[in-house]
């Protein structure tokens, strides 16, 4: 049932820096499964204990198989598989990285799946199967491979929120803050992760070393709170994004930080309502720290829509290929993204929005 994962509230709360936002209610999975190869490895115990503390019920599969999970219809199946935490191990594949340009030089994974509930979720059609969250219980072998990627005497970057929302999970993994103690061990190798949840307490103590970026998805509140089931308000999410960036003497953690503005609508009155949120992002970030943006427009896909369509059949999200113009990936694969008057406006708004108000900030990009 979704109530089971949604947040206990969207409401916006005043914007200043001290305002007590609504936290989302952390995910409890009604059914954790294990293979039984996760069950053998260091860290799916560890798991196992952090889900029996929580007192979740526990199943050992017999073969490492997930069965059990196609529902009537594939709303059904959704429904099911977003109920379901499976700890599995990663195949082989996943030690084979992909470069994620803009974002970062590798993307690598912990997880596959999120227990959110995003209309427009850049998930659906990049996962093959049923949306079950996926933890990796071969988390040291996932992290030892990446020592094969690190260029020569350069800065080298990872992404690991490409495949899940690694804080959504982190209360039954503790997989991030063990991401983060890694790359605070290694030179040059920088982690970055991004979040529509916000229990970062148990991540302000680690020893980052700087090595890690951590990053808020945010949206203006048209988009967050239509279109955002199962996440933190956009108030608690910048209020999690203030403790990671105050200085470690102030109570804080201390880490580099970033918002990642996706994705971004031309809804009615768009100017105002995003005015709106970049006010609640310079309330929240109202001292000296590392800040970065990444600015991302709305768009989608042929396999996108249609998987949209059927997790979400009642959506009022738009996505009417008339009113768009189309883009090709390296691969040939068609994109719908905005028309280039659109794309243009909106642009010069966050670019001229944003270095009036944080002018010592970098925009990494606009896509
Ligand atoms: Fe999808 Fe990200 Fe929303 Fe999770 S938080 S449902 S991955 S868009």
């Amino acid at each position: 049932m979704e109530t089971s994962v949604l947040a206990s509230s969207h409401a916006i709360a005043p914007s200043t820096p001290q305002s007590k936002a609504p936290s989302a209610r952390l995910w409890m999975p009604e059914r954790v499964v294990f293979t039984p190869s996760a069950l053998k490895e260091a860290w799916g115990q560890q798991i196992l204990s952090r889900v029996q503390a929580l007192g979740l019920p526990v199943e050992e599969l017999a073969r490492d198989r997930l069965t059990g999970l196609r529902g009537e219809t594939e709303r059904e199946t959704y429904d099911i598989s977003k109920r379901t935490l499976a700890v599995v191990n990663a195949p082989p594949s996943q030690l084979k990285l992909s470069p994620i340009p803009p974002s970062a030089d590798w993307q690598f994974h912990l997880a596959e799946g999120c227990p959110a509930h995003c209309q427009y979720c850049y998930l659906a059609g990049s996962l093959q199967g049923p949306p079950v969250i996926r933890a990796y219980a071969n988390l040291p072998q996932i992290l030892d491979n990446l020592a094969r990627y690190k260029k020569p005497e350069q800065p080298t970057s990872f992404e690991v929120s490409c495949y899940t929302d690694p804080l959504g999970i982190e209360h039954l993994t503790g997989s991030l803050a063990e991401c983060i103690r890694y790359f605070g061990t290694r030179e040059n190798e920088y982690l970055r992760w991004v979040s529509k949840f916000d229990a970062v307490d148990g991540l302000l103590d680690l020893p980052h070393h700087g090595r890690t970026r951590c990053r808020a998805s945010v949206n203006a509140s048209p988009v967050s709170r239509q279109f955002e089931g199962g996440t933190a308000s956009v108030v608690a999410r910048l209020q999690a994004l203030r403790k990671l960036a105050l200085p470690k003497e102030q109570g804080g953690g201390g880490y580099p930080v970033g918002l990642v503005i996706a994705p971004i609508m031309p809804m009615e009155d768009w100017e105002q309502h995003y005015t709106q949120l970049l006010d609640d992002i310079q309330a929240a970030l109202d001292f000296d720290c590392d800040l970065t943006f990444e600015l991302i427009s709305h768009r989608f896909t042929p396999v996108s829509k249609e998987v949209l369509q059927t997790w979400y059949p009642h959506s009022k999200l738009d996505m009417d290929e008339a009113s768009r113009t189309t883009k090709r990936n390296k691969f040939g694969g068609i994109k719908y993204v905005y028309p280039t008057d659109v794309m243009k406006d909106l642009r010069q708004f966050f670019e001229r929005s944003l270095a009036q108000r944080f002018p010592n900030a970098h925009i990494l990009y606009w896509t």
